[in-house]
């Protein structure tokens, strides 16, 4: 059974990245009937990426980045409903169940529920000794440990551990990272790029064991001990975990929705339940650009975009969505920027943009850009990763020699 042809009440399920902008997009593309936000944080939906960042590093205590002023939220005419959990849905009846037994009914629904930090599964590991960073209050949590002199253990050599480790250098903590992979950033970075951030941490101070396993964690005193692989015994003050993200599908699994690394989306990120939809960290969707691979893109402009594309399908749109990946990192005066999937490419080329700043093209093996990974001084790489982003969007089969002369423009590249 479908909604009403003409949706009334358009329910949002997470108040996250990509559900606050499903809700504005809604209301920019003309809906007038109920747009309601349902978060199990008692916060308006905010910010995530100044969690490792800014907000480890301010002077200031941290304030949460709010998406949505109240100002805003009254104007459009959008309830957020915080605190509120979702822990059913009842796809017969078009209803969410909420954890006080509320139930809410829907024309179209999204499911924005995003992702949950990874636990680490190892002899020792408790709530108490170690720390994860996904929300507002885990990040005030982590800024009180990150105090001058005292040794920080970072477990995980991923986004979120190497964006930690600069912020608790910057605060003069001590930082030992350590990284089951050979190398950093495995999963998203190309080697050549992780390779100069290895070494920007390293010259930091940073402590960095690579390709090293932890056998247990133990107290030592008020202190933690962690061993390691290698022998090794890390005695420290506080350990992190940033060990990767898991996509938040409960709710769509027990509502029998199709599953595939993440709720299964199609290219208007509908569900195979052709009134709900889902958007952002927690689900997979085809892409055009790849050959319809299929993709999970934990990434802020992604749920962004996500959210963006979905309203507009939640109002009856057919558009696929064909957004070229974009995601970035900033650590130290380093600013990493990524477009395009760097490991569709069979063939680099680099362009060196001064300043130790350096944009590596990544071709597939027909000779197409698929993606191109910069690194460098923050504010060095944003506008060539801009026009490379542009390249990618409309399939160029650029010559090689334009693309490492830095005296050939990339704008020109696109009027071509
Ligand atoms: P989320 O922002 O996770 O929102 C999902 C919301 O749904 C959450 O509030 C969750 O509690 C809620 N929810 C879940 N289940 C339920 C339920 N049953 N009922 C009600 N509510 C529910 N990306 C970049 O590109 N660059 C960066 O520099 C960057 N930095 C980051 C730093 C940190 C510390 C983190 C954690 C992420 C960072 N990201 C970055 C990634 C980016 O923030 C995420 O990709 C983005 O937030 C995903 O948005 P989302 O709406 O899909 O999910
Ligand atoms: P991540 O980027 O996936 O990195 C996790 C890292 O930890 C990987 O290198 C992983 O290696 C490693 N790891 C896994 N298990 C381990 C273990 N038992 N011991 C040691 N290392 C282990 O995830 P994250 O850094 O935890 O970030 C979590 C989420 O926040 C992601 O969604 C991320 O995109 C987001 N985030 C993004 C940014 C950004 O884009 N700038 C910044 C912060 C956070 P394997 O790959 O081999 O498993």
């Amino acid at each position: 059974m479908t909604g009403a042809a003409q949706p009334e009440s358009m329910i949002v399920i997470g108040a996250g990245e990509a559900g606050a902008r499903a809700a504005m997009a809604l209301r920019e593309s003309g809906f007038a009937g109920r747009v309601t936000i349902l978060g199990d944080e008692a916060h308006r939906p905010y910010e995530r990426p100044p969690l490792s960042k800014a907000a480890l590093t301010d002077a200031a205590e941290p304030q949460a980045a709010f998406i949505l002023t109240p100002d805003r939220l009254d104007e459009h005419g959008i309830t957020h409903l915080g605190g509120r959990a979702v822990t059913a849905i009842d796809r017969a009846a078009h209803e969410v169940h909420l954890a006080d037994g509320e139930r809410l009914r829907y024309d179209r629904l999204l499911i924005a529920t995003g992702a949950r930090a990874r636990k680490l599964a190892l002899p020792g590991a408790t709530p108490e000794n170690v720390l994860y960073l996904r929300t507002f209050e885990e990040a005030r949590a982590l800024r009180s440990r990150l105090a001058p002199g005292a040794h920080i253990a970072i477990i995980g050599g991923g986004f979120i551990g190497l964006e930690l480790a600069a912020a608790a250098r910057a605060r003069d903590a001590d930082v030992t990272l350590i990284e089951l992979a050979p190398r950093l950033l495995a999963r998203a970075v190309p080697a050549a790029i992780a390779a100069i951030i290895a070494a920007r941490h390293e010259a930091a101070g940073v402590r960095l064991r690579l390709g090293t396993g932890i056998e247990r964690i133990e107290a030592e005193g008020e202190r933690h001990a962690i061993l390691l692989s290698t022998g090794e015994r890390i005695v420290c003050d506080g350990i992190i975990a940033g060990i990767g993200a898991v996509a938040e599908t409960g709710l769509a699994e027990r509502a029998g929705l199709a599953i595939d690394n993440g709720i299964a989306v199609d290219g208007r990120l509908a569900t195979n339940d052709p009134d709900i939809f889902a958007a952002g960290d927690c689900c997979s969707f085809p892409h055009p650009l790849y050959g319809d691979r299929r993709l999970r893109l934990e990434a802020w402009r992604n749920a962004q975009d996500h959210g963006n594309a979905a309203a507009k399908s939640m109002l009856g749109g057919s558009d696929a969505y064909q957004a070229v990946p974009w995601f970035w990192s900033d650590q130290y005066d380093l600013t990493l920027q990524i477009a395009g999937l760097a490991d569709e490419g069979r063939e680099t080329v680099t362009r060196d943009l001064g300043d130790g700043a350096r944009l590596d093209f990544h071709l597939a093996g027909d000779g197409r850009l698929v993606a191109a990974s910069a690194v460098g001084p923050n504010g060095r790489i944003a506008r060539d990763v801009r026009l490379a982003e542009m390249l990618i969007g409309k399939r160029v089969t650029p010559d090689r020699a334009s693309l490492v002369d830095v005296s050939v423009k990339l704008k020109g590249l696109l009027a071509g």
